[in-house]
């Protein structure tokens, strides 16, 4: 099976500083896979220069069997890989319908009654809100949006950076249990997580990332019983 996602032999830098060390890994399609590592280990570095920012010096990315290691950011988005950064990005002075509808520039408006229908089952806590201004919703609601936005762009696959952060357990437990849900539905998912113990139950495969490089990868089960894991990023319980 050929991979849909392939990161090869990739570095990046921040002018002097070296970001990602010779980073390899694969997504198969229908895959949830997760990335787990410390602060400052390059996970969020990674996600971003899968989209061209930074631009990787050395190695290549291919998405859907095409190179896109030199290709714009808007164009990848148009390829069918959607991206839901940290922080979440979502227009805070935009309705929740009006943020909905801005995820629908790599498709047009063809789909986007059905598509929104299909957000709505998915977080039925938007279609409460649909109305309200996304900034004053809360972190967990934010994160449900910017989720559900990157959906409306008919992506096969999505990257997520750390949508757990700052949320409470309970918010995680929905956030994580539609990402099986959008997983099941056929989408690939590449996911960046600090907190290891659910990035690693809920997805297939995993890889650990430190200081840049790709130090162990296994499936979620193996990572989650390696001692080295649990004693690093589990609390050594
Ligand atoms: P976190 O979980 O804290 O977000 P991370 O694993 O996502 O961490 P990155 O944000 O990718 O890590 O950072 C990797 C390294 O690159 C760190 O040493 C960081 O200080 C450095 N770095 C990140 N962004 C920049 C930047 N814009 N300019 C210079 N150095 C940067």
């Amino acid at each position: 099976m050929t991979p849909i996602l392939q990161v090869k032999n990739v570095d990046a830098f921040y002018g002097p500083i070296q970001a990602l060390r010779n980073v390899s890994l694969e997504v198969n399609e229908g895959e949830i896979v997760s990335l787990i590592g410390a602060n400052g280990a390059g996970k969020s570095t990674l996600l971003m220069s899968i989209f061209g920012q930074p631009r990787v010096r050395q190695g290549s990315i291919h998405f859907a069997g095409e190179d896109i290691t030199q290709v714009a950011s808007h164009q990848i988005a148009k390829r069918g890989l959607a991206q839901v950064p940290e922080g979440r990005h979502i227009f805070p002075a935009m309705t929740v319908e009006e943020n909905l509808l801005m995820g629908t520039v790599p498709v047009g408006l063809a789909h986007v009654d059905a598509d929104r229908d299909a957000m709505f089952t998915l977080f039925p806590r938007l279609k409460e809100r649909c109305n309200q201004r996304a900034g004053t919703m809360s972190g967990g609601e934010q994160q449900m949006l910017a989720i559900a936005r990157a959906l409306m762009g008919r992506p096969r696959m999505i990257l997520l950076d750390e949508p757990s952060l700052g949320l409470a357990p309970k918010v995680i437990a929905t956030v994580f249990d539609a990402l099986k849900h959008i997983a099941a539905s056929g989408k690939t998912i590449f996911l960046v997580e600090q907190n290891a113990n659910q990035a690693l139950a809920l997805a297939h495969r995993a890889y650990v990332l430190v200081n840049g490089s790709v130090r162990m990868q296994g499936s979620g089960a193996e990572l989650l019983a390696n001692p080295e894991v649990r004693q690093a990023y589990l609390g050594g319980h």
